[in-house]
C-alpha cells in the first residue's frame, strides 16, 4: 500500500471515528493510529473488531455511555484524556462514527486545548452515512431531497427540543439519532407541522452490521411498526421521500 500517514506522537491525543459498525468503514488513518496506541479509551458503539486493532498490549479503558449507564461522567472522561496524554503515552479516543458528530468531541478536544495538550482528530464515516448506505436510503437525491439535517431525538422531559416547522418541509431529507424512545412524539410532531401521514420514513437497527434490520412506514405507521418488530438501540430513523426507496435499493442482507 502507498499510502505512509505520519505515525502518533506521544503525549498526544488522537480523537478517532471508528464508523457505525462495520470494522470496514474505519479510515486507513484512524487504523494506523489505533496501531500504535498506547492507551484506548473507547465508547460501547465502538466494534470489538476495531478495538482488537489495538497493540495487545495497550491499556483499554472503556467510557460507556449507554442510556442510563453514566460510567464515566464527561468532565471527568474530559480529564482523563489530559491526564494520560501528560503521562507521555499515545493516546487514542475512539468515538462511534465520527468524533464531532453527536460524539462530544467537541467538548474533548476544547478541553485538551485548554490544557494545552496536542491532538488530531481523524473523522470517521457518521451513522446517518454509513447506515443509509447499508439500508439502501440515498439520503440525497435529485428528485426527492435536495438537503439532508442531522438531528439527536433524544427525549427531554417527555418532548424533544428541535425546531419542527423546519424539519416538516418537504425536499429534504432528516435524519433523527438517538430517537427511538421518542419515535412516537417524533412522528407525531412532523405531521402536526404539516408532513402528510403517508410521508416516508425508515429505522435501521445495528445499521452496517451482520445483525442490520430496517423497517420501513410512513409518520402514521413507523412508531407501531418498530414496535412491533422490537427494536433495540442503536437506531437511526430517516425521514423523506428518500426512505421510500428502500426496497428497491437495499442491497445488504438482513438476517430477518
Ligand atoms: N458520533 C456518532 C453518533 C453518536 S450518538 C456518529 O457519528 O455516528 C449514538 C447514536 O448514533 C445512536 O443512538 C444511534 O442513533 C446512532 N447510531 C450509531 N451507530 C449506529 C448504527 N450502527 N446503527 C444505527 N444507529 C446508529
Amino acid at each position: 500500500m502507498k499510502y505512509s500517514p505520519h505515525d502518533a506522537r506521544p503525549g498526544t491525543v488522537y480523537l478517532i471515528g471508528a464508523g457505525p459498525g462495520d470494522p470496514g468503514l474505519l479510515t486507513l488513518r484512524g487504523a494506523h493510529l489505533l496501531g500504535m496506541a498506547d492507551v484506548v479509551v473507547y465508547d460501547n458503539l465502538v466494534a470489538i473488531e476495531i478495538l482488537e486493532m489495538a497493540p495487545p498490549q495497550a491499556e483499554r479503558i472503556y467510557a460507556g455511555k449507554q442510556r442510563g449507564d453514566h460510567s464515566v461522567p464527561q468532565d471527568e472522561l474530559n480529564l482523563l484524556l489530559v491526564r494520560l496524554a501528560r503521562q507521555n503515552r499515545c493516546v487514542i479516543r475512539l468515538k462511534g462514527g465520527d468524533p464531532y458528530i453527536f460524539g462530544r468531541g467537541g467538548e474533548e478536544a476544547q478541553t485538551l486545548v485548554a490544557h494545552g495538550i496536542p491532538f488530531e482528530v481523524v473523522p470517521g464515516i457518521t451513522a446517518a452515512s454509513g447506515v443509509a448506505a447499508y439500508a439502501g436510503i440515498p439520503l440525497t437525491h435529485r428528485d426527492h431531497a435536495h438537503a439532508v439535517t442531522f438531528v439527536t431525538g433524544h427525549l427531554q422531559d417527555g418532548t424533544m427540543d428541535l425546531d419542527w416547522p423546519a424539519l416538516a418541509r418537504s425536499g429534504q431529507t432528516v435524519v433523527i439519532y438517538m430517537g427511538l424512545t421518542g419515535i412516537n412524539v417524533l412522528c407525531e410532531k412532523l405531521i402536526e407541522h404539516g408532513l402528510p401521514a403517508h410521508w416516508p420514513a425508515a429505522i435501521v437497527q445495528q445499521g452496517t452490521r451482520s445483525s442490520q434490520r430496517t423497517v420501513t412506514g410512513t409518520l402514521a405507521t413507523l412508531p407501531e411498526r418498530a414496535r412491533a418488530a422490537g427494536l433495540k438501540a442503536p437506531t437511526l430513523i430517516i425521514v423523506g421521500r428518500v426512505a421510500g426507496l428502500q426496497p428497491d435499493l437495499a442491497w445488504f442482507p438482513e438476517s430477518a
